[in-house]
């Protein structure tokens, strides 16, 4: 019997790759106007930043934080920090949030599943601040009972640790957990490893991890549309008692 349902939030609950493309146009805009970079050249810098800081730092929630990113990016261009890094960050962030359009059926859903007396969380692969800016941004914040950010876990995505601490804070046993989301690895395939079922959610029917699984676990089922959530735990709840 599933108690509580688990949400990642990028690309699942909004369009993360629209926004975060919003975001980084203008923040190239400003680093070809004040900071005298091409495009390509700021593109080059942030790709390879990301990847120092990614190998220093390994699955930690700070290699998401942009102030970490940008603050290396103008050290190693030997430009100041003030006052380019907190405005490359605002401007980062202030045009995501600006840009997220909820996923269609995102808030329906949450609200279904919340007068159907689920315990609704969220977990994601993030620092705290932002996912709840976000949250709150979107008006998904009111239906959220426990969220678990990889910042307060300690921990990313796909580390079993990380549902342990979902499952955790939502009260139940990993097998009363459904967790939703849009990364087969991170959301669907990690989830039933630690014991949960999971709902993958792939609405243009590619593969977000760089490839099609030829056969997906047990306890994984896919959905194109977020609403077919509600009809899945109608579904499961009925099985104990047949
Ligand atoms: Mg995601």
């Amino acid at each position: 019997m599933i108690k509580a349902v688990i949400f990642d939030i990028d690309n699942t609950l909004y369009s993360f790759d629209r926004a975060n493309a919003a975001g980084m146009a203008a923040v190239t805009e400003y680093a070809c106007r004040e900071l005298k970079l091409s495009a390509a050249e700021f593109s080059a810098l942030h790709k390879k930043t990301q990847e120092r800081l990614n190998q220093r730092m390994g699955k930690v929630a700070a290699t998401h934080n942009r102030l970490i990113r940008y603050q290396n990016m103008l050290e190693e261009l030997h430009l100041p920090l003030s006052p380019h890094l907190l405005k490359m960050e605002a401007l980062f962030w202030d045009t995501l949030l600006e840009k997220a359009e909820l996923t269609q059926g995102a808030e329906e859903l949450l609200r279904d599943l919340k007068a159907m007396g689920f315990r609704i969380g969220i977990g994601t692969n993030m620092t705290a601040r932002m996912q709840f800016r976000k949250l709150e941004k979107l008006g998904l914040l009111p239906f959220v009972d426990f969220a678990v950010t990889s910042e307060e876990a300690g921990t990313e995505k796909p580390d079993p640790l990380f549902y342990e601490f979902c499952a955790e804070k939502a009260g139940c046993a990993p097998g009363e957990c459904l967790f939703i989301g849009d990364s087969y690895t991170h959301d669907a395939r990690g989830a039933v490893f630690a014991g949960m079922k999971a709902l993958w959610y792939c609405p243009e029917g590619d593969f977000q991890d760089g490839g099609t699984p030829s056969q997906m676990e047990e306890g994984i089922t896919r959905i194109q549309k977020l609403i077919q959530a509600v009809d899945y735990l109608q579904d499961s709840q009925k099985e104990p008692g047949l």
